[in-house]
């Protein structure tokens, strides 16, 4: 049981999307209805689209109880508890039972998924209690789909799409997107657009674009380059999207430390600056230019340049 209760549960770690994140891990490695060629825990053997029973739930809660205690016992705070597994999170058919169980908790429940069986009304329901919802979006093209996430056989993207559509319209809670941008795959502006277009149709309140920062499953899935991914923020950003960049960054992401060169890889690592906002920083912290020039130089900046305007961004 011990074990079984340490691999259940994990941390709490800083998130982005959510503060100190309590991680549930409430499906074995790696059960999964994708095999994406990002996927930083190798290939899936086994693809599945039925929901099952993976734990009990008062494992789970038992599980998560503990590592509240602990974590207090440290001071440390939970934000939310997160279900993020080793797989599909709602592939687990007792889903919204848990989540109904650790509201009681009074924690923010989130749940990270791959959005592929949002088809599923019983999987709408049982998310529709949570606090927040992060719903996966690389691709709205069926081929390019199918060379990213890799579904299991079943699957249709069209269905899929009017699914996290429908919940959009009937979830409470707060609705994040993820979109993973990845080299010679969905990195032309045109899928980037037609992303953006179907992400604008929902109630998000936040759009991710990430890139690979982890060993992939295949070792050609590479990340697109900075200059793709400002194109991708711009895109979005034309939509009205509030959009962020999840690229792995060691600093802070958002306090201003007064460290001039450390705010600057900061912000750049949350989103590009245009070269105007550049200045207008600068100006304010008393430094010139050539602070820019030296982290270009050191490779931590690359200036890109969209629609004859240009960016600044945190080397990836
Ligand atoms: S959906 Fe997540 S767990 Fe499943 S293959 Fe893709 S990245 Fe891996």
């Amino acid at each position: 049981m011990t074990n079984k209760r340490k691999m259940i549960t994990f941390g709490p770690v800083p998130s982005r999307r959510l503060g100190q994140s309590l991680g549930i891990n409430n499906i074995p490695p790696k059960i999964c209805t994708y095999s994406c060629i990002y996927c930083q825990l190798g290939r899936t053997n086994n693809k599945r689209v039925q929901r099952e029973m993976f734990y009990k739930i008062k494992d789970i809660k038992h599980a998560v109880e503990k590592k509240i205690k602990e974590a207090r016992r440290q001071n440390e705070t939970i934000d939310y508890l997160t279900f993020v597994s080793d797989g599909e999170p709602t592939l687990d058919i007792n889903l919204g039972k848990e989540i109904e169980i650790l509201k009681t908790l009074d924690i923010r429940i989130a749940v990270i998924t791959n959005s592929s069986i949002l088809w599923k009304k019983d999987v709408r329901d049982d998310l529709s209690n949570a606090d927040c919802v992060s719903v996966k979006i690389d691709t709205v093209n069926k081929e390019i789909w199918k060379e990213i996430n890799r579904p299991h056989q079943s699957l249709d993207i069209n269905k899929i799409l009017l699914g996290i559509n429908e919940f959009s319209q009937d979830f409470n809670g707060e609705l994040i997107t993820e979109t993973m941008v990845i080299k010679d795959m969905n990195n032309k502006i045109r899928d980037l657009e037609r992303i953006a277009d179907f992400i604008e149709r929902l109630n998000s309140k936040k759009s991710y674009i990430s890139v690979p920062t982890r060993p992939p499953a295949e070792k050609w899935a590479i990340q697109a380059s900075e200059f793709d991914i400002n194109v991708a923020y711009q895109v979005f950003k034309e939509r009205g999207l509030d959009t962020e960049y999840l690229i792995e960054y060691e600093g802070n992401d958002f306090a201003y430390t007064g460290n001039v060169e450390e705010d600057l890889l900061s912000i750049t690592s949350v989103h590009p600056m245009r070269e105007k906002s550049v200045n207008n920083f600068l100006l304010k912290s008393k430094a010139n230019w050539s602070i820019i020039e030296k982290l270009i130089k050191e490779d931590k900046l690359v200036e890109v340049k969209y629609r004859n305007k240009k960016f600044y961004i945190r080397k990836l």
